[in-house]
């Protein structure tokens, strides 16, 4: 939880996750991606949607705790550590500095 950043199953679900939501899984890019993984391009949609879902999960999992330094998150949304950068403001819900 700490090290998040370290944390394949996280980031690699949020990267296919937001490649998708910027558009870049073209039509082209799910033939291309299809040849490559020998695979239907009905499946590469198949899983960028488990690795959106795994994204999802693990943002509904990490929302009680700091996605910088892994503390508590205290009610109003702020890190209990006051030395985190977050003690005195929330942050959003893509784990970047917000
Ligand atoms: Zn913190």
């Amino acid at each position: 939880m700490k090290d998040l950043w370290n944390n394949d199953n996280v980031q690699f679900a949020r990267l296919i996750s937001e490649a998708e939501a910027i558009g870049l899984f073209t039509r082209k890019a799910y033939e291309e991606l299809g040849r490559e993984m020998d695979l239907k391009p009905d499946n590469i949609s198949k899983l960028i949607d488990r690795a959106q879902a795994v994204f999802e999960d693990s943002k509904k999992r990490l929302t009680h705790y700091c996605k910088r330094c892994g503390s508590p998150i205290k009610k109003n949304g702020h890190c209990k550590d006051l030395t985190c950068p977050y003690s005195d403001r929330k942050q959003n819900a893509t784990f970047t500095e917000g």
